[in-house]
């Protein structure tokens, strides 16, 4: 078996363990926020829906924030109160109800699990974390130990982003904080950490420091309620002192501010990236660079007609059901290749439109509006938005995916990704810039991409 990791980086003490439990639970009792799914989480007598409550929430809460969230959770608890209610609705409502929350297969998920629970498990959550995350599909480590920790009572412990920045900066842990090894002794961590008597509030209270206190740029140390016990501030006061005292040149011996004193410490930051002390604490967490998003360009256009009452209406189609975005409605979209002519992506965008309309698309009757920059976690995509008037009546074709025409209100209520909100957006922006018109000569291009409201 591997040596375990020097002293410094662990704790070890159990009269520090429980002098930790003890200031964090007391400073969280004083200083919590007031979040919907921690009231239902204790007043909630049902065992099943107590779990269900939590585990929507979590999975809300991955990549997005609270403040966000709360509107969301409130509104998917009102429509499905239980997991039966929730089995029973289409991908399309779930869809519809995470519009605008983003990285959509986790609502997809969600609803898939929830059938799982109602038709294999008699409609019964499991009751440990091992089982959690045995038995639910898209149930990870982390999740599965929030909900039995926070709806279950079970002592076990959880290790997210916040709890990753806390852990390191309270043991100076300066390695890669997203390598497995690394990863794994936080876990161990959290685990010899975690309350026994209450479990969910103290793991719900390392979260809370993390988001509130300890958080990525300024952390505010000094109104931290278990600084006595951090490595990072320790170091950071002694550094103060130290400066200090020499200031004022008073004798002092040179400070303890050593790694751990271990050659080669798994858990020290790399001998080619030492201590910086101009960083202070935030010399921690570390991670390795991350690889920069893959750069894609998609065509897209907006079509439009005139509805039967004189609004306009456009048309939308459904994405496949799976990959990025999966189920969801946008306009007509084409990927393109990189570096592609611009008189070649209108050309083959009005090849692909054919399909839709069931007519042929002239290139050059596409107007240009604008780009639409949207980043995905991992993507940075350029939606270059087109649109294009149709008169007369268009029969859409029930052999492609489906389709339907939308008026602008329809638009918003359907799921459709923000991305596409951007994109609808710069079109109306476009509008009305021509129905008030501007002097002086044509746009170029590229000025029209400017305006066209990328972020
Ligand atoms: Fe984080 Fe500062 Fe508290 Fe340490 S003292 S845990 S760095 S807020
Ligand atoms: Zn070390």
């Amino acid at each position: 078996a591997p040596a375990p990791p020097p002293a410094r980086h662990l704790f070890s003490d159990p009269a520090e363990v429980e002098a930790l439990r003890g200031n964090l639970l007391a400073w969280y009792d004083r200083c919590k926020r007031d979040l919907p799914w921690r009231a239902l989480a204790v007043t909630e007598p049902d065992a099943d829906r107590r779990g269900y409550a939590v585990w929507v929430s979590e999975i809300m809460l991955q990549q997005t924030q609270v403040a966000t969230v709360i509107d969301y959770y409130n509104r998917w608890m009102q429509k499905w109160p239980t997991l039966q209610a929730l089995a029973q609705a289409s991908l399309e409502e779930v869809n519809e109800l995470w519009a605008g929350l983003g990285y959509y297969s986790r609502g997809k998920r969600l609803q898939e699990a929830a059938r799982k629970v109602v038709s294999e498990l008699a409609g019964r959550m499991p009751r440990t974390a091992e089982d959690l995350q045995k038995l639910l599909p898209g149930v990870g480590r982390y999740t599965a130990g929030a909900i039995a920790s926070i709806s279950y009572g079970q002592a076990t412990g959880v290790v997210d982003g916040n709890v990753i920045r806390v852990l390191c900066r309270l043991r100076c842990i300066g390695a890669d904080s997203s390598s497995p090894a690394v990863i794994d002794q936080l876990w161990d961590m959290a685990n010899v950490l975690v309350d026994r008597s209450r479990p969910g509030d103290f793991n719900q209270a390392l979260m809370e420091l993390g988001a509130t206190v300890c958080v990525p740029k300024a952390p505010l140390c000094g109104e931290c309620p278990v600084k006595q016990h951090c490595q990072s501030w320790r170091r950071v006061e002694k550094e103060l002192a130290f400066a200090s005292q020499k200031l004022f040149g008073k004798p002092s011996p040179v400070p303890d501010v050593e790694d751990c004193g271990v050659g080669d410490c798994p858990l020290c930051p790399p001998a080619t990236e030492p201590w910086d002390s101009s960083l202070g604490v935030t010399n921690f967490p570390r991670k390795a660079a991350k690889k920069p998003p893959r750069a894609m360009r998609t065509a897209t256009c907006v079509l439009e007609r005139r509805g039967c009452h004189g609004a306009s209406e456009y048309l939308i189609v459904q994405r496949p059901s799976s990959g990025l975005l999966a189920g969801l409605w946008e306009f007509p979209s084409l990927p393109l290749a990189q570096d592609l002519q611009e008189e070649k992506e209108k050309e083959e965008l009005a090849h692909h439109l054919q399909a839709w309309t069931g007519r042929p698309v002239a290139a050059k009757g596409l107007q240009f509006i604008g780009e639409v920059i949207h980043i995905f976690s991992h993507i940075h995509q350029t939606y270059v938005v087109y649109s294009l008037h149709l008169d007369g009546d268009v029969t859409l074709d029930p052999a492609l995916s489906p389709s339907r025409w939308v008026t602008e209100d329809e638009f918003h209520a359907s799921a459709v990704s923000t991305a596409m909100k951007k994109v609808l957006k710069a079109h109306e922006k476009q509008r009305r810039k021509e129905s008030s018109p501007v002097k002086g000569s044509k746009r170029k291009r590229e000025a029209k991409a400017q305006g066209a409201g990328g972020t």
